[in-house]
């Protein structure tokens, strides 16, 4: 973390830690990033090939919904050929979580509140323990208890607090301690009210949302705020960003938000400008072919920048690892603070990817 993240966010909630198979949410883990799959959940090879998708996007932790008796009947298929730990989305029917359990999750997602008796959720938490995995109780203003409901007049922050501590008791009572709780709204303001207000009640390790959050342009402004405000205040322990969209960009706008606030490293940075009337190149396509293909380098823990013009641009340029300052019909490439090439427009992409795999090449030697 640099010192500028550690003068803007507050300390980490302390809390206690769970296990998500091979990923560790709460107390020091890093804060992990996680996606659901949008496939038919039957369909066991679209739903393989798209964990494998968000996998190289960096999803760390995946879930996948078991809505049927069918679902539940291949979900031990999925777990297996899963290169990342798998939760099972259950409502309602504890069989189905129960089958997953046995079918190789990591975690099920499953409201304790919501299933019948306490019996159920006896035999849920029995058969959590006995394969070693958590639970996550998941609340969402969307479907809040009817008597809560009529208690606090809609799904307010504190209605949605009381069904989350109410699940918890549930577990309480069985002795499970193994459990993590999202608290989701659509919008920005109820849900960081409900996340702060239940941060100071418990120490559960907390799953971020926003849920619904929309399409990836307002989507990703949304979860960016909420998720934001949350990090910075020191809560949160994974994030899932939802967008109507695909499910890889989730998990980039969710590693962007941590890196935005210096809570992960890794990746690339790229600076560029939003250009003007100054600008002399196609400034919009070479950054978007830049960052293709820097994409496909795959360079981590470095600065790039793509630059319109010969005002801010060499500042900037020179700054950064790897920069490109736009001239009149051409670009100058600077490399850490030194000027390298000057190359024309129509050259600049391909001059400055040949420049970013040639630093790769000498960064990545020199860790050996
Ligand atoms: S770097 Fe140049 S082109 Fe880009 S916004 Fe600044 S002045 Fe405009």
């Amino acid at each position: 973390m640099s010192d500028q993240s550690h003068q803007l966010l507050s300390p980490r909630r302390r809390t206690r830690q769970v296990r998500v198979g091979s990923v560790r949410v709460g107390g020091d883990a890093p804060i992990s990033v996680q996606s659901m799959t949008k496939t038919d959940s039957r369909d066991v090879e679209a739903t393989v090939h798209q964990i494998y998708d968000y996998a190289a996007h960096g999803c760390e932790i995946v879930r996948v919904s078991v809505p049927t008796k069918k679902a539940g009947e291949v979900f031990h298929e999925i777990c297996s050929r899963s290169p990342i730990p798998v939760v099972a989305d259950i409502h309602f029917d504890y069989r189905l979580a129960l089958v997953a359990a046995d079918g190789g999750a990591a975690c099920l997602r499953i409201n304790p509140g919501n299933i019948g008796g306490q019996d159920r959720v006896r035999a849920v938490v029995e058969k959590a323990g006995e394969k070693g995995i958590s639970l996550r109780v998941g609340v969402n203003a969307g479907s809040l208890e009817k008597d809560l409901l009529e208690k606090f007049g809609s799904a307010t922050p504190e209605a949605m607090v009381a069904s989350a501590l109410r699940h918890l008791e549930v577990l309480d009572r069985e002795g499970f301690q193994e459990v993590k709780i999202s608290l989701k709204a659509s919008d920005v303001p109820r849900t960081v009210q409900a996340y702060r207000l239940l941060a100071r009640q418990v120490d559960v390790p907390l799953h971020l949302g926003i849920t619904e959050a929309g399409t990836p342009f307002g989507g990703t402004i949304r979860s960016a705020m909420g998720l934001g405000i949350l990090l910075a205040e020191g809560i949160g322990d994974t994030i899932r960003v939802s967008l109507t969209g695909k499910g890889e960009e989730e998990c980039d706008v969710g590693h962007e938000i941590l890196r935005g606030l210096g809570l992960r490293e890794g990746g690339f940075r790229m600076v560029s400008c939003p250009s003007c009337g100054r600008v002399q190149i196609d400034l919009d396509r070479v950054a978007h072919e830049i960052e293709a293909g820097l994409k496909a380098i795959g360079q981590e823990n470095v600065t790039y920048a793509v630059m319109g013009c010969v005002v801010n641009g060499p500042g900037e340029a020179r700054d950064a690892d790897l920069g490109v300052a736009g001239g009149a019909g051409e670009g100058l490439i600077y490399r850490r603070g030194e000027l390298i090439r000057k190359v024309k427009e129509e050259d600049l992409v391909p001059a400055f990817l040949e420049e970013a795999r040639r630093l790769k090449a000498e960064l990545d030697g020199a860790k050996v």
